[in-house]
């Protein structure tokens, strides 16, 4: 097991969590919600190797032009269905519910997607994608030694993200959270919003 630090980085306007995960001197972001002196901050020196989302919602990816056009060198890892939702604000959801339009601008040479089992090597520990639909069709959870980023998938106090959104399906989240507790049972938790949990 390798020496993994995880650095989360609070959204003052309401969006998403971020984390910052470190392992033996480069590091990856799960999320972009945060400014990029606030990354940078929480980086402190180590080199970012890449930026993770676990789904295409706007609180999610609110900054990820800013960290993408800072970061010239590294790649956003997604799942395929997300791509659609970066730049409409329907799907991403900003138009509904702040009614203001997000639209992802960056190049789409920046993204890669990701699908359930690929495995990252974007350090020295393995980074395992893990597809779990419900909240989203293109919600993924984040397996990186014994943690689990979790998106909106999974929060504090045994609540579930919402199924009701477009893509969203009560029936998928059912299945992902069985497969989660069947397989994670005991590991530890980063939600996209609130605090940590155990699975
Ligand atoms: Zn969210
Ligand atoms: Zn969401």
């Amino acid at each position: 097991m390798q020496n993994i630090e995880i650095t989360k980085i609070k959204n003052s306007r309401g969006a998403a969590n971020t984390y910052v995960v470190k392992c033996n001197g480069k590091a990856v972001v799960i999320d972009a919600a945060c400014s990029v002196k606030e990354l940078k901050n929480a980086l402190n020196g180590v080199q970012l190797a890449g930026v993770i989302i676990t789904h295409g919602h706007f609180d999610h990816i609110l900054t990820l032009d800013e960290i993408l056009k800072a970061f010239p060198d590294i790649y956003c890892y997604l799942h395929k269905y997300a791509i659609d939702k970066l730049r409409d604000p329907i799907q991403n959801g900003s138009e509904p519910t702040v009614k203001q339009a997000l639209i992802i601008q960056t190049d789409a040479s920046r993204f890669k997607t990701v699908d359930e089992g690929d495995a990252l090597e974007l350090f020295d520990e393995k980074i395992l994608i893990l597809e779990t639909p419900g909240h989203t069709n293109c919600s993924i959870c984040i397996k990186i030694g014994g943690n689990i980023f979790a998106g909106d998938t999974l929060f504090a106090g045994g609540y579930y993200g919402r199924t009701d959104l477009p893509t969203g399906s009560a029936a998928q989240m059912r299945q992902s959270l069985r497969r989660l507790k069947k397989d994670f049972a005991g590991l530890p938790f980063y939600s996209g919003h609130g605090e940590e949990g155990i699975i």
